[in-house]
């Protein structure tokens, strides 16, 4: 409502300004062109924008923005747009600025271990370059294909291997960011340690592109893995995969993923993808994991050993060990199926929250019991980095809003109730923005919002994202 109130500049007049500092064919008024920055993957309302600008340098990204707050033209960053949050879906009168095509690989120190990137370079492209030269980017998720390093700094993405390598955050060494007002902030550091006063990048990780806009990243490599294992497991019960992640963390130190699958989320994503069931028998909880080592032996042997252990104290009923590069990809099928099931279950509720383990079972059975009274002809599907404490909950498909909102209200509050965090790793946006309190105090909301006006006096970049504006 506020952008009709304050009159948005117009579309015309910012194209003309925006043309004189973008070279030709940057601004795009093609209604076809622009439908296809409407949305990201979530449920939120999508709308075309009247305007997408593709800016290919942080200078001019910096010059976009300048032009916006000169005009007090409001704008949305957009990405890969493979959100689940809704952060980068237009709202009405915004503009769009997109990276798609500031999408370089700049520099490899292939000595040092570091990568020099641009903000809209796809995360898989990122990760093959890098490895074609015998270095590895740990980061990975389902939307490795589509997302961009930029947008995964600004969710601070976590994905499948954060329980050996961390988050976006503890992979980014330096950042370089436009501000809203128009100044370039070039923060590209590219050592490991550096004290020297506040490290002002960790502003921007994370914070959904509400306080600027990043433009290039420097990232942190690992030594590429040249030896890997794979197994899928079936278990009893959930607390034997408390137990299990325990005895691994401290025994199996090359363990670079842990996924935990209830078994209404393998049996319904082996149905859409067309998969066969892995073992003769149901369990009620499965297990895939991974460990990345150098020595294709001693990883191989590490693992059996481990798992002969497990199965013979009962802790894993039944395992597959992949023997082949495709066995492993077989494996993590059932686990890769979440895009074809978000793609099914439309409308959905997709929820990533933080639970602490020892009231993770409870929450499981509690909210699926609740789901399933309530919604009885939907699917509840349950799975995460259980390693993380991080749980995804996928609800759908649900037609009416009243219906999302109430599997939302089931969710948050038994979030709540467990000491839990509303958002482990997709963000904020504008689906979870009513319940950010559930996990933040007021005093700090009230200081994300005072860096807020202090960064976008003008409130112009991603507005109505993360948390309530003061003029909103
Ligand atoms: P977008 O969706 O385009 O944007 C996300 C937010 O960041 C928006 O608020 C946008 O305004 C802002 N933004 C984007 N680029 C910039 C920039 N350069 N500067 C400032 N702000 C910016 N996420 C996980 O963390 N872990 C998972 O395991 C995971 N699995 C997924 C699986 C599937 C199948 C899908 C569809 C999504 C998954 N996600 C996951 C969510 C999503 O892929 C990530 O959040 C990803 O990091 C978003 O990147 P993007 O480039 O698509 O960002
Ligand atoms: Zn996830």
């Amino acid at each position: 409502m506020l952008d009709v109130v304050r009159g948005t500049a117009n579309l015309d007049h910012i194209e003309g300004a925006l043309n004189s500092a973008l070279a030709p064919g940057q601004n795009v008024r093609d209604p076809a062109t622009a439908q296809a920055h409407a949305g990201d993957w979530s449920e939120a309302p999508r709308t075309t924008p009247g305007l997408v600008a593709y800016p290919r340098t942080p200078n001019e990204v910096a010059a976009v923005l300048k032009i916006c707050s000169e005009h007090g033209q409001r704008l949305v960053v957009q990405g890969g747009l493979t959100g689940l949050a809704g952060g980068a879906t237009p709202m009405t009168s915004e503009i769009v600025l997109s990276l798609a095509r500031l999408n370089a690989i700049e520099d490899l120190d292939t000595v040092g271990g570091t990568v020099l990137v641009q903000a809209g370079a796809i995360l898989e492209e990122l990760a093959n370059h890098v490895e074609a030269a015998g270095w590895y980017f740990p980061l990975d998720l389902g939307a490795r294909g589509s997302c961009q390093v930029g947008g995964n700094a600004a969710t601070n993405a976590g994905g499948n291997r954060v329980i050996r390598f961390g988050t976006m955050r503890e992979l980014v060494l330096g950042l370089e960011v436009a501000l809203p007002d128009g100044r370039l902030l070039t923060m590209l550091n590219r050592v490991t340690k550096n004290t020297t006063g506040i490290d002002l990048k960790h502003l921007f990780i994370g914070a959904e592109g509400t306080l600027g806009v990043i433009t290039r990243l420097v990232l942190k490599l690992s030594p590429l893995p040249t030896a890997s294992t794979t197994a899928l497991c079936a278990l009893p019960s959930f607390d034997a995969a408390t137990r299990l992640v325990r005895d691994l963390r401290r025994s199996l130190p090359s363990l670079s993923a842990f996924e935990v699958m209830w078994a209404d989320y393998l049996e319904t994503g082996a149905e859409v993808c067309g998969l066969r069931l892995p073992f003769d028998d149901a369990h009620p909880v499965y297990v895939l994991l991974e460990t990345l080592g150098t020595d294709e032996h001693a990883e191989q042997t590490a693992l059996e050993t481990n798992l002969e252990a497990a199965l013979e104290s009962g802790v894993v009923a039944d395992v597959i060990i992949a023997k082949s590069l495709d066995d492993a990809k077989r494996l993590w099928a059932y686990r890769e199926s979440i895009g074809e099931l978000l793609g099914r279950l439309k409308p959905f509720a997709a929820f990533d929250v933080g639970i602490p383990m020892p009231a993770m079972d409870a929450f499981v059975e509690s909210v699926g019991a609740e789901l399933e009274r309530l919604f009885p002809n939907q699917r509840h599907l349950f799975f995460g980095h259980i390693g993380d404490g991080n749980l995804h909950v996928l609800s759908g498909p649900h037609e009416s809003p009243t219906s999302l909102h109430e599997v939302e209200r089931v969710v948050y509050a038994a979030t709540g109730r467990a000491g839990g965090s509303i958002s482990a790793e997709h963000g904020i946006g504008v689906v979870k923005k009513d319940f950010l309190h559930f996990s933040r105090s007021k005093e700090e909301l009230d200081l994300m919002r005072a860096i807020k006006s202090m960064l976008d006096p003008r409130g112009i970049l991603n507005v109505g994202r993360v948390f309530p504006e003061v003029d909103e």
